[in-house]
């Protein structure tokens, strides 16, 4: 699944590549990606021209002339931008712009592609509940929004409403750096065990955004992130030893979502 690196990245090369594009057809071939009917869809955004492109969270956010374009590839996909007229052979939804180019959408089970007036974008029922990006908070933002929660740590942190960009594959890293248990109870954290926190997840989310995202995702122009299964410490090592105290790291059960943990450096307290 996509996560904060993967669309902070894809936000990042859309800037480059499509700002002051118009659009100028869409083919959709997966109607129920749309918050509206395919009609409202294109009589609004057709002939826009996009202004920029940022992100929260898992979604893109594509400002145009006429509204907002917004992007979330649910469990995974790509975003392909094509100039040679040629597609890839999956593809649920293709924007064409003026200039010949087509931006290419295949979701590999389902996403969105949504549309909401300038000022309505806040009033967005998934996007306008969205805490902020969680790598523009500073430890004081951090520290403030986890002391106002209650109940398991990594349920909270993948809680899209509180903070945005987390899911289930970064998390792993991030809670063995911080040498904290997925299940343990926020109450318990001190002024130490938060502030490993926030570096764990500054530093796992930024050494992947740096190298463009994860290997299982492709950016605008095909290639994959250059964040590999090299990069991961934890995550999908059952079995293998803890690289700190070699104890074998263990997969559990969390909830509704599988962890891998070293259950020596990750005690639940
Ligand atoms: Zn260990």
């Amino acid at each position: 699944m996509p996560e904060l690196p993967e669309i902070t990245s894809r936000a990042r090369e859309m800037n480059k590549a499509l700002v002051g594009k118009t659009l100028a057809s869409f083919e959709i071939k997966q109607t129920q990606c749309l918050n509206v009917t395919e009609r409202v869809f294109k009589k609004a955004l057709l002939g826009a021209t996009i202004n920029q492109i940022s992100s929260k969270g898992k979604w893109l956010l594509v400002d145009t002339s006429q509204g907002w374009l917004l992007i979330n590839l649910g469990m995974g996909g790509e975003i392909l931008l094509k100039t040679d007229g040629t597609l890839p052979k999956k593809h649920r939804f293709i924007i064409g712009f003026s200039d010949g180019s087509q931006l290419v959408i295949n979701f590999w089970w389902f996403g969105y592609v949504h549309f909401a007036k300038h000022d309505q974008l806040q009033f967005h029922p998934i996007v306008g509940k969205l805490g902020p990006n969680i790598l523009d908070l500073t430890f004081p933002e951090f520290k403030s929004i986890l002391q106002k929660q209650r109940g398991r740590l990594k349920t909270n942190l993948l809680d899209q409403s509180k903070m945005a960009g987390i899911g289930n594959a970064y998390i792993h890293d991030i809670l063995f750096f911080a040498k904290l248990h997925p299940l343990c109870q926020i109450p318990k954290l001190d002024e130490s065990d938060m502030r490993s926190l926030f570096d764990a997840i500054h530093r796992e989310l930024r050494m992947s955004l740096d190298k463009g995202g994860a290997f299982y995702e492709l950016n605008l122009y095909g290639n994959p992130g250059g964040f590999t299964e090299k990069d991961i410490v934890i995550g999908y090592r059952d079995g293998k030893p803890c690289p700190v105290c070699s104890t074998p790291i263990q997969k559990v059960k969390t909830g509704s979502t599988s962890s891998f943990i070293c259950p020596d450096c990750q005690k639940l307290v």
